[in-house]
Parts: structure tokens; sequence; C-alpha cells
């Protein structure tokens, strides 16, 4: 993934205020194009690493309940809109063989929701890290988020909340299991 051209970047913010019908020259205006451009470093800042690369994991001595790891909070822009969605991540997993090192987590969260994304693909590509780094016995996901496209443009109702959830392994199978981590959740 090449950097991004902040320079380029500038300019065609600058064009876009121009064609939403401002003066991209007017005082409060005129240093917007460079914010933005700055802006997009943070908010575009997901791509290049490879999230499945950063995390540590660790032997496990024997700890075969569920970790839970819950209101980890996340920024991303939706990619149909580009505009933000933002809320919670809740992360469970029984390990086998491995375990996590749990600040990791949000860095790793913040590597994908650090991107043009969609709410559905976040939550799978976080199971899926997991499931691949750690071969756990299960995996479950559940992102909790408002979408500043369904509220700004009066779509849905104005709090509502977009809840997705992925689930691997025990998660997947059994009942049990899964309501034990949506009860530790909520
Ligand atoms: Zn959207």
């Amino acid at each position: 993934m090449k950097n991004m051209n902040s320079e380029q970047i500038e300019k065609l913010i600058k064009e876009l205020i121009g064609q939403i019908g401002e003066d991209p020259s007017r005082e409060g205006l005129k240093d917007t194009p460079a914010r933005v451009a700055k802006s997009f470093t943070k908010l575009y800042g997901g791509y290049g690493t490879n999230p499945k690369e950063i995390i540590t994991v660790f032997d496990n001595e024997g700890y075969d309940e569920m970790v839970i790891a819950r209101d980890i909070e996340f920024y991303s822009m939706c990619e149909h809109h580009m505009l933000p969605f933002y809320g919670k991540v809740h992360i469970g997993y029984i390990p086998d063989q491995k375990i996590v090192g749990l600040s990791k987590m949000p860095r790793m969260i913040e590597l994908y929701s650090r991107r043009l994304q969609n709410q559905e693909r976040l939550t799978k590509q976080i199971a899926d890290t997991l499931n691949e780094v750690l071969k756990p016995k299960g995996v479950g996901v559940v992102i909790q988020a408002a979408h500043m496209c369904m509220q700004a443009r009066g779509v849905e109702k104005q709090h509502s909340n977009m809840v997705t959830s992925s689930f691997t392994g025990l998660f997947k199978k059994n009942m049990n299991t899964r309501s034990e981590f949506l009860n530790l959740i909520k």
C-alpha cells in the first residue's frame, strides 16, 4: 500500500469544497484541505500493516475458560458514504495451546477499523484473525456501532445502533458457550 500523498489530497479537497458550492479561499476554509489531509493519515491509517503480524501469543498454561475483552472503542469510516461509524467491540475466546496479549487487541482493531470498511467485514476480520493466530477452541466477536451515514441522512432512528457478530468453533456450535459470552458482555 503506497503512502498517502498529502499534497494531492489537499488539492482534491480544495476542489471538492468548490464543487459543493463553497468558496475554498474564504477565511474559515482556506486551511481546511491541509487539515483534512492530516486527519486522513489517522482516519485511514490502517493500511500497510498486516494486523496478524502485530499480535503476540503466549503458551497457555492450562487455562480453559472463556477470556473476554469487552468495550474496546473503535472509529471507522463506512465504505459506502465515507462517513464515520463508531462504537464498541467485544471479544471472547476459549484458548487451546495459545493465549493472546490483551493489550494487542485494540491495536489489531485499530488496523482493521482505520480503513474504508463495513461493520460486517470488520467483525469477521477480527474473529478470523484471532482464529487464525490463536487456533482457539472458539472465538466470538460482537460489534455495536452508530453510523453517521444513517443518522446524518435521517435514514434510521437517530440513536439506533447496529449490532453484528461473528462466531467460530464452540461459540458457533455450542449454545451454552454462546449465551455465556453474550451474558458476560452485557
Ligand atoms: Zn454508510
